[in-house]
């Protein structure tokens, strides 16, 4: 044991770390990264803490990048009103939002909280919803990084010297090749969305799908034993009425979290009342529309404590794989108050992106924290790798590098970088199961 015990935010890892160091600027980085590889210590960067996996778990040396936050540089305009903006890795999307829009500007896309860090959440390859739109890697133009000799190194897609497959590795490779001190982001004018949220029947969802992903951002939450879904509809420009604060707190607080904090004990002590609760739950939610700043609809207050599983399927197979999903969820008789998220987003070329190469859905099973999850997530997890599933990164898997390796057209590249840039010092325990181990 050591003097320091690190948690993620679920609660499903925890981890002893020798240091925890937090550098105030990127030559402290390099010191912390240059005394980790002359001690012969493992050097692990944490975001938030928001992976459910042990992705930035290390028992070597710790370092939070709380301190690298700031804006450092704003781009002119492109023609399309996009600029591009050099920031702090250790920045919280949160501020980085709010930063953006003193600018006025936004990020294209966000998942649907904003508690991240921006290099966490572009290491795991984190994502929103849009069929015509890649994840937060994809938004990444150049880094810089620290790599294992201490140097620090400006990279983007059309670096020499090796300098782009390291920008590959680096925009999304759970932190291994090295620590990332900036981040270039091409960033849009901000714009605001339409929120058209509706609750519909699961089938009528899945018989419309190929019109509804039409939309600019389109996903549903099914509710398991329930043939109810909540849709909801993203739509660029303002056409409604901003959401008045008491039924937004009302909505967003008190029933998505409040009562549903209470559904899911409820639940947890009286399985066999689920179905019923996960009826009252979807009937809860009513139909809204309003437009809002895109930040503000993208991301939602999620205060109940669940862990989830994600599987980044071909966006042909959603349907079928549903299918499976609610013939299991039948038979077994498990018990789920928790909905499960379905996503979409368009075919990518960044190396380990769960998107590379196809047209993608993402289904997102969750469980309560009190409730266990393993057999429920093992059975997804056996109908998800039916269809060729890519595990989300920062989210519960059992996968390991001898089976990732298939799915990964680019495998070979990305272990021919690690080789490179050393992946013992910047891996761990997670890293050597899904990426492979190499020696030092
Ligand atoms: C409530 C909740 C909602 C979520 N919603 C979504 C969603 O909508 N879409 C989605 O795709 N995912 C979602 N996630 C998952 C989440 O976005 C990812 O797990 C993300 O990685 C978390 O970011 P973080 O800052 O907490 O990173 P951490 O978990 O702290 O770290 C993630 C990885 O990044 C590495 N890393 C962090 N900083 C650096 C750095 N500076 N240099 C090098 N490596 C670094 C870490 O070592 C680790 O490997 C959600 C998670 C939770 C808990």
């Amino acid at each position: 044991m050591t003097a320091h015990t690190w948690r993620n935010w679920s609660g499903t890892v925890t981890a002893h770390p020798v240091r925890v160091l937090a550098p105030r600027d990127e030559g402290e980085v390099a010191d912390a990264v240059r005394h980790a590889a002359e001690t012969g210590s493992r050097i692990r960067v944490v975001g938030a803490g928001h992976s459910f996996t042990p992705a930035a778990a290390t028992d070597g040396i710790l370092l939070h990048l709380d301190h690298l936050d700031a804006v450092e540089h704003t781009g002119t305009p492109a023609p399309d009103g996009s600029r591009l903006v050099q920031v702090g890795a250790g920045i919280r999307l949160r501020a980085l939002c709010r930063e953006l829009a003193q600018r006025g500007l936004a990020m294209e896309n966000m998942g649907d909280i904003d508690a991240q860090s921006l290099a966490g959440a572009i290491s795991t390859g984190t994502h929103g919803t849009g069929a015509r739109l890649g994840g937060l890697a994809t938004q990444v133009r150049g880094l810089r990084v620290v790599t294992a000799d201490g140097q620090v190194r400006e990279v983007g897609p059309e670096s020499p010297d090796g300098g782009a497959s390291l920008f590959e590795l680096a925009r999304l490779g759970l932190g291994t090749a090295g620590v990332l001190t900036a981040v270039t982001l091409r960033c849009v004018p901000a714009f605001t969305l339409t929120a058209t949220e509706t609750p519909k029947r699961l089938d009528h969802v899945l018989e419309s799908l190929d019109d509804l992903v039409a939309a600019d951002h389109f996903e549903f939450y099914w509710f398991p034993h329930t043939e109810l879904a909540l849709t909801k509809t993203n739509t660029r420009g303002s056409s409604a009425p901003p959401l008045p604060p008491a039924r937004r707190f009302l909505e967003d607080e008190v029933i998505s979290n409040g009562l549903f904090e209470v559904t899911n004990r409820i639940a947890t002590a009286a399985p066999s009342l689920t179905p019923h609760l996960n009826r009252l739950a979807s009937r809860a939610l009513s139909t809204r529309r309003y437009t809002a700043t895109s930040h503000e609809v993208f991301v939602s207050p999620r205060r109940v404590r669940f862990t989830e599983m994600e599987y980044a399927i071909p966006a042909e197979a959603v349907v079928p794989a549903l299918r499976e999903i609610q013939q299991w969820l039948h038979r077994s008789g498990e018990n789920v108050p928790f909905p499960i998220e379905v996503r979409f987003a368009a075919a990518d070329q960044v190396w380990l992106s769960t998107a590379y190469g196809r047209p993608t859905a993402y289904v997102a099973v969750h469980q309560y924290h009190r409730l266990p999850h393993a057999r429920y997530f093992r059975a997804v997890e056996a109908i998800m790798r039916g269809y060729d599933g890519r595990p989300h990164w920062g989210k519960l898997h059992r996968r390991r590098a001898s089976d990732l390796a298939t799915t990964y057209p680019r495998w070979a590249d990305v272990q021919r970088v690690r080789a490179a840039v050393g992946p013992w010092l910047f891996g761990n325990e997670y890293t050597d199961h899904v990426l492979g181990r190499l020696d030092r």
